[in-house]
């Protein structure tokens, strides 16, 4: 399903806010076409992360590499352009605008480059509004929102917020979208669909995945790895099997040794 080549490398990464060490010497490496879930108790410092690889926070030592390149000293909107984009814990939408206006946005972010789906190679510069309108209807549709693009986007349940992000994200054709609990405040209908269109955005779009979930469920069905952050520290990383057994893990979670099965959330 992937290969052995690290689209994304981060190595040695710390940060420091204040006192408190949010991330302590962090590797951690993403291959070209995985799901790679990030877990982790609240507070192990998973949401920095992400915003350490977005540019939103700067590190303090250490170095992120996407497709060989550091990144590390850009700014958000630069390492957009290079190909990873992103959702947010907590939904970022433009709340009173239509389904519709939330995705051309995402167009607009990236004007100027091509569309990845098969025959639309054109440049958004010379491209019209009329193209633009119609690629983003075409997406909502591949995310099954083609019947809601006229609707508020507030008004959508939180299951079709998260999904509306993450066709957003999908509009700036990244290579590697990373996704901050999108299963958060979603039922077991919605976490599964969720989770068939994640899949799809990977093996149909070829895109990668950087999952920080607390949903186990989700978590073991849907990744090829999973590395676990524990108070800043990776303590494990390896299949959805092994980090399941791996001790630590399951002390860091449980506060004993038993089994994390799937179906466990850590907010429960
Ligand atoms: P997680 O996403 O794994 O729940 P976070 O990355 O949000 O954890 O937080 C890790 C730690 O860093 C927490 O102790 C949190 O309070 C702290 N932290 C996160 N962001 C900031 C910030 N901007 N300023 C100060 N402390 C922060
Ligand atoms: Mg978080």
């Amino acid at each position: 399903m992937y290969g052995v080549i690290n689209l994304l490398s981060i190595k040695g990464v710390f940060k420091n806010f204040g006192g408190l060490a949010a991330l302590q010497n962090v590797n951690l490496n993403v291959r070209q076409g995985e799901i790679k879930a990030l877990i982790g108790p609240n507070g192990a410092g998973k949401t920095t992360l992400l915003n350490i690889i977005s540019g939103i926070h700067r590190l303090d030592k250490g170095e992120i590499l996407f497709k060989d390149e550091k990144i590390n000293n850009l700014p958000p909107s630069k390492i957009a352009n290079k190909g990873i984009s992103r959702t947010f814990q907590h939904v970022e939408l433009f709340g009173n605008m239509t389904v519709l206006e939330n995705i051309m946005v995402g167009f607009y972010a990236r004007n100027k480059t091509s569309f990845f789906m098969d025959g639309f190679k054109f440049s958004f510069i010379t491209d019209s509004e009329k193209k633009i309108y119609k690629k983003s209807r075409e997406f909502l549709e591949y995310v099954k929102l083609g019947h809601k693009i006229n609707e508020i986007a507030l008004n959508l349940p939180i299951g079709e917020q998260r999904i509306l992000e993450i066709a957003r994200a999908l509009a700036t054709e990244p290579g590697l979208i990373l996704l901050d609990e999108p299963a958060a405040g979603l039922n077991i209908r919605e976490t599964r669909e969720l989770g068939e269109i994640i899949k799809r955005i990977r093996e149909e779009l070829g895109i990668t995945i950087l999952l920080v979930e607390h949903d186990m469920e989700l978590v073991m069905n849907i990744s090829d790895s999973v590395a676990v952050l524990n108070f800043g520290e990776i303590i494990a990383d390896g299949t959805p099997m092994e980090v399941q057994k791996n001790r630590d893990v399951i002390v860091a979670y449980l506060g004993e040794e038993e089994e994390v099965q799937p179906g466990y959330n850590v907010n429960t």
